[in-house]
């Protein structure tokens, strides 16, 4: 497993703001922003700030807001998409499916009428992610 933090990887770009994101929640330790080839309609992720590569390099307290915020941006994707069900993922190392190495959290709603599209296969319509990123704001705005 990679241990080395790469300070150039997309998650630590985006959180520097060098490259744009739809994002719906922001905290003194954590983000979120909406998965950019999401594997369902709401697919969010939860970002800590911490320069950390996978869960076990990030801090009893990164890891504490982490799990906090996720639980607040579930319940809002919850809220604003009414899926079936929701999984809550965390990937740690390439063999187990991360592909980029800065922490972060999955939020991945289901629905009983709709496949699960690919990991990170393919790249949503702007417009869908910008209407999507939204309503998940509002319904976070006015938590
Ligand atoms: P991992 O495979 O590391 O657990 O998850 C990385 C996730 O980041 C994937 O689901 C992938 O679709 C998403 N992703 C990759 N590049 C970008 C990007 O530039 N912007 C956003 N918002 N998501 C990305």
């Amino acid at each position: 497993m990679q241990s080395e933090y790469d300070s150039q990887n997309i998650f630590a770009r985006i959180l520097r703001g060098e490259l744009p994101s739809f994002k719906v929640y922001e905290d003194a330790d954590t983000i979120a922003f909406l998965d950019i080839m999401p594997q369902s309609d709401g697919h969010t992720l939860v970002v800590p700030k911490e320069a950390a590569v996978d869960l076990f390099g990030l801090s009893e307290a990164g890891a504490a807001a982490a799990i906090r915020t996720t639980q607040i941006v579930a319940r809002a994707v919850r809220e604003t998409f009414a899926p079936d069900g929701i999984v809550i993922s965390q990937f740690n190392g390439a063999a187990a499916g991360q592909t980029v190495p800065h922490v972060h959290f999955h939020i991945v709603p289901r629905y009983a009428s709709q496949a699960l599209r690919g990991h990170a296969r393919e790249q949503a319509s702007m417009d869908v992610l910008k209407a999507h990123a939204e309503r998940l704001a509002a319904a976070l705005a006015k938590r």
